[in-house]
């Protein structure tokens, strides 16, 4: 099929808003002769006027090619194999041009097999996922029927959802996502078929899952993610332990926490907080009314020990069923909650002494502290106080508490 091509007076993307190191990928691949575009997020996100996060390329160079031309290049992946491309400690992944099946809906294992640029953006899930932005020509290249779909703020799937879902059933969290994060509408039946295929989900991975899940707590549309989640069924498939409290008061103190984060994201265009961070949005106000139920009448001091371990509990009970955190989000995310109780212990103390603890990402406790000063402003002054401190604290060990920068760009499956 021939592919519709829009200019840049149609596409209305102006170049100079794509990353620079983007552009050099692109064109070195080019200079040593081979096809490669920008596809993916980075061009939707472009035609849909938000700032891409990251950007993914195309090509017909073969990964171990991508490799031997870019020095800072290693190759990943087995399921979907591709090149990373670092260039000034950001991460370019570059995915040789691949076929799908489109008509098998058989569950893909492996996704390795190259194709054309055509059956490359076929193979995609949706329609304004599937576009490829030359950036030599500055047009956008339409296989799908994406452009038309963006305009019209609908979301629709490349062929029959029944059997892209069946084929990969975390395309149904990426629809719920992408429904979330840029309000796009989608098909009738598409709805359908996510009705009829939500349990499929639990043949998915679970690492890709919580990757799936974790990226939306990130982006700024967490509250409208969880509420899509719970209107079709998901939040109890993905996390059955955690949506009962969804049907109670605590609920609301869950939403008061991610919209927080939320609004931080999007209006103050703040980075993201951590993802353990994130985690302890969900599980605090649990964690908290739990603690309170069992030490309400307790006599003496509750032991933090205790507390870690509540917490450590918690988090693996709500958690893991499906999604199964990893080991070091829920080492984070408990120190992060406990903490909290050395800032405000359950049972008041009569002068509390600002000691900075050795808890390992002591930072990523009192952002937790701050964002529950933007829920209870009179903790701002205690707040405040412990931030004194830690700054103090850090000009005089300077080398502690720096969290480990995360290895470049996560892995996703596509
Ligand atoms: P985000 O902004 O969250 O990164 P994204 O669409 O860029 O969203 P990625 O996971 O980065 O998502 O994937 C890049 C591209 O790879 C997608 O835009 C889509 O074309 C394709 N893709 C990703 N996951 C799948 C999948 N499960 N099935 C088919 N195509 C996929
Ligand atoms: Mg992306």
């Amino acid at each position: 099929m021939a592919a519709k091509k829009y200019t840049k007076k149609q596409h209305k993307i102006n170049i100079d808003d794509i990353d620079p190191n983007a552009l050099e990928v692109l064109e070195t691949l080019q200079e040593n002769g081979f096809k490669a575009y920008l596809v993916g997020g980075s061009v939707r996100d472009l035609l849909l006027g938000y700032a891409p996060k990251d950007y993914d390329i195309s090509t017909d160079a073969l990964p171990e090619e991508v490799r031997d031309i870019f020095p800072s290049c290693f190759i990943v992946g087995k399921r979907f194999r591709l090149a990373h491309v670092r260039i000034n400690r950001k991460v370019y992944e570059v995915s040789t041009f691949r076929k799908g099946d489109n008509e098998d809906d058989t569950l893909i294992y492996n996704d390795n097999e190259w194709g054309t640029e055509e059956e490359d953006v076929k193979r995609r899930d949706f329609t304004v996922n599937g576009l490829f932005y030359d950036n030599q020509k500055q047009v956008i290249i339409d296989y799908v029927g994406g452009v038309e779909d963006a305009k019209k703020n609908l979301l629709r799937c490349i062929g029959n959802p029944y059997i892209r879902f069946k084929q990969d059933p975390v395309r149904m969290i990426r629809l719920l996502k992408f429904r979330a994060r840029f309000g796009l509408v989608p098909d009738e039946e598409m709805l359908e078929a996510l009705f009829a295929l939500r349990t499929e989900v639990l043949k998915s991975s679970p690492a890709r899952l919580l990757e799936e899940f974790l990226r939306m707590l990130e982006s700024g549309a967490s509250v409208a993610f969880l509420k899509n989640l719970q209107e079709h069924g998901f939040l109890q498939t993905l996390l059955p332990n955690l949506a009962p409290y969804f049907e109670t008061p605590v609920e609301q103190t869950i939403y008061n926490y991610l919209h927080v984060v939320d609004r931080l994201i999007t209006a103050e265009r703040k980075r993201p907080p951590r993802r353990s961070v994130l985690v302890a949005c969900l599980i605090y106000p649990i964690l908290q009314e739990r603690l309170h139920e069992i030490y309400q009448r307790a006599p003496k001091k509750v032991h933090l020990g205790k507390i870690h371990q509540e917490a450590n509990d918690l988090t693996i009970d709500l958690f893991n069923p499906v999604l199964r955190i990893t080991k070091k989000i829920l080492a984070e995310a408990v120190g992060i909650m406990q903490t909290q109780y050395r800032f405000t212990p359950l049972q008041k103390k009569k002068k509390l002494v600002c000691k900075i603890p050795n808890t390992p990402n002591f930072g990523c406790c009192l952002k937790f502290f701050m964002l529950r000063t933007l829920l209870e402003p009179g903790l701002t002054d205690l707040y405040n106080e412990w931030h004194y401190y830690y700054e103090k604290h850090k000009k005089n060990n300077p080398r502690e508490d720096k969290p480990r920068k995360r290895n470049g760009r996560r892995r996703k499956d596509s």
